[in-house]
């Protein structure tokens, strides 16, 4: 199969209300552009360093997505084009990317990330993490919370990953209630190309796939 032809029945296989960010992270600038040829414009990436040397290569209408942990030291090298940060995982986190973004004059979309996982992974805020940021809004004019984004447990019980997602789903429609300049949630971001149909099922209104678009990662070099 072709990337042109995974994007294609993907398309075919979700709402016209989800948004598809192709993550291309390990994979070459030249699968990128294919993606891109066929009408792709939104990707995502993982590495800093990466995104960087995409974004550069690439044509500049592409919508560029940072899913990974992000390290605060970071967000200086992005701040100036990133489209939208996924993976805001910490109150200090979203005080530098507001801090870059007064520095190039924009404000800088941003998805909270949470915890919703069984097992023990390292990312994603807790409730009272939660808390503590919308608190801190009104200090923060050059960030925008536009929705909240989770992974679930990697694991084979479509169940808990079922359970995982429509916890998230609770927490994102009470969220929602709370209105701020720079706090209005509306996108969901769950799913990944092993559960992306189950997240919109539950509610999910953006999807990360990448090796269902681009084939499996070779980490080996
Ligand atoms: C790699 C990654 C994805 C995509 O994973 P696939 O299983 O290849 O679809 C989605 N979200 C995040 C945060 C990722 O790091």
């Amino acid at each position: 199969m072709s990337i042109s032809n995974n994007l294609n029945s993907i398309l075919n296989q979700i709402p016209s209300h989800v948004m598809l960010v192709a993550v291309s992270k390990t994979h070459p600038v030249s699968a990128i552009q294919e993606a891109y040829k066929f009408g792709q414009k939104h990707f995502g990436e993982n590495k800093v360093q990466e995104l960087i040397e995409k974004q550069t290569a690439l044509s500049k209408d592409i919508y560029w997505h940072l899913i990974g942990h992000l390290q605060s030291n970071k967000v200086k090298y992005i701040a100036p084009f990133v489209f939208l940060i996924h993976s805001v995982d910490s109150l200090k986190l979203l005080q530098e990317i507001n801090k870059e973004g007064l520095k190039n004059k924009r404000v800088i979309n941003c998805l909270l990330q949470v915890y919703i996982a069984k097992e023990e992974t390292k990312y994603g805020l807790d409730s009272h993490e939660l808390d503590a940021i919308i608190n801190e809004l009104d200090n923060l004019p050059f960030v925008k919370i536009y929705g909240l984004m989770g992974m679930a447990s990697n694991t084979e019980n479509a169940e808990q990953v079922r359970m995982e997602f429509r916890g998230l789903k609770v927490l994102f429609d009470k969220l929602k209630l709370i209105k701020k300049e720079n706090f209005q949630l509306e996108i969901l971001s769950m799913g990944m190309s092993s559960d992306y149909l189950l997240a919109i099922e539950e509610g999910s209104n953006l999807i990360r796939v990448g090796s269902s678009i681009f084939g499996s990662r070779d980490y080996s070099n």
